[in-house]
């Protein structure tokens, strides 16, 4: 094969990919927007932040394609046909609720007029959540080793070191993701209070307050959404606790604004937390959107899967704008997903 042809066809930058698999646009998943100096040391933590400059890029990146910015309202809208646009929108949203969304997120996107959301978690903003991944990110770097019951029988965890903390960490996200919901906040509190960390400080710390929410849902900017109550893994609970996770997060939101919530983003969104099942249970709360972690761009086939909305995520490991490139043009979700072009809970 000629090389230059070689190269269109293999690179998986190649905008070959576009014209097929860029969609109508892109949602944009992000969480911490913090500087280098405070960016977590723990690897899997350091995927949920991303620099101020680097998020200055990535507007700016679609800025630079003539991308449309729009709310979700409007992305709902265009799905269902009431809102016709004329060229490839993008979409942005934040999980969780952080503070960063409020101190350096929000003049960021008002300087560019640019909407966008944030999906909030109703414990973490009470100051009473369990923001485990960061407390096990204090617990780690606070002891030699960690100890703790699981089934029965004791076990220890060295952190002594960088290797056998990003071990450590692994093997407690594995555990605490496969409890459900008394066992896990049980089995963080107990490993928090053994080895004296406050297990709520992270949320009190990292996390708005109601009268920030407050102040960005009266901003015609931004959206509020829903994150659940607690941020359970879906798939270690029955239908009957997603659903209640789901609308008591929108219950309360809309109490503490005083304006609707009508979309939501499922805690934990990849493929081991959020199936045809527990969409379906959350479902139930009543949503005009709800969106995933699964890294696809949208079709006009997802009119029909509003509860199963794809969205791209740049980890703060590997933030760099040719790789979101490869997802705008959708040659990563290509390949990621047998080729597939509306991706739903595949
Ligand atoms: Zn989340």
């Amino acid at each position: 094969m000629n090389p230059l042809i070689r190269k269109l066809v293999l690179d998986p930058a190649s905008k070959l990919f576009a014209p097929v698999y860029s969609g109508m646009g892109t949602i944009i998943y992000l969480d911490q927007i913090i500087p280098e100096s405070r960016m977590s040391k723990i690897a899997s933590n350091r995927s949920i932040e991303i620099t101020p400059d680097f998020f200055e890029d990535i507007l700016q990146f679609f800025i630079r394609r003539n991308y449309q910015a729009i709310s979700l309202d409007e992305l709902h809208a265009a799905l269902n046909g009431d809102l016709k646009l004329d060229r490839k929108f993008v979409c942005y949203t934040f999980d969780d609720g952080y503070l960063s969304n409020y101190t350096t997120a929000r003049q960021i996107f008002a300087k560019y007029e640019i909407p966008f959301a944030v999906n909030v978690c109703t414990s973490f903003i009470d100051g009473t959540g369990l923001l485990w991944w960061y407390c096990l990110e204090d617990l780690l770097f606070n002891c030699k080793s960690v100890r703790f019951q699981m089934d029965g029988t004791e076990r220890e965890l060295s952190c002594a070191d960088t290797s056998s903390r990003e071990r450590a960490f692994d093997t407690l996200t594995d555990i605490i993701r496969g409890l459900g919901m008394d066992r896990r906040d049980k089995f963080i509190r107990d490993l928090c209070d053994a080895h004296g960390i406050d297990p709520e400080e992270r949320a009190r710390r990292e996390c708005l307050r109601w009268e920030h929410v407050r102040e960005m849902a009266n901003d015609p900017l931004i959206t509020i959404g829903a994150h659940t109550v607690n941020h359970h893994n879906f798939t270690c609970l029955s239908d009957e606790e997603i659903l209640r996770e789901a609308a008591e997060s929108k219950r309360i939101i809309t109490e503490k604004t005083n304006q609707p919530v009508e979309h939501f983003a499922y805690p934990f969104g990849n493929r081991n937390a959020v199936g045809t099942r527990e969409g379906a249970a959350a479902a139930k709360a009543g949503f005009k959107t709800m969106t995933t972690t699964r890294k696809a761009n949208i079709f006009p086939g997802h009119r029909k899967h509003l509860e199963a909305l794809p969205r791209i995520m740049l980890s703060g490991n590997y933030a760099t704008l040719s790789r979101l490139e490869r997802y705008r043009t959708g040659a990563i979700p290509a390949k990621t997903y047998g080729f597939r072009r509306t991706v739903t809970y595949e």
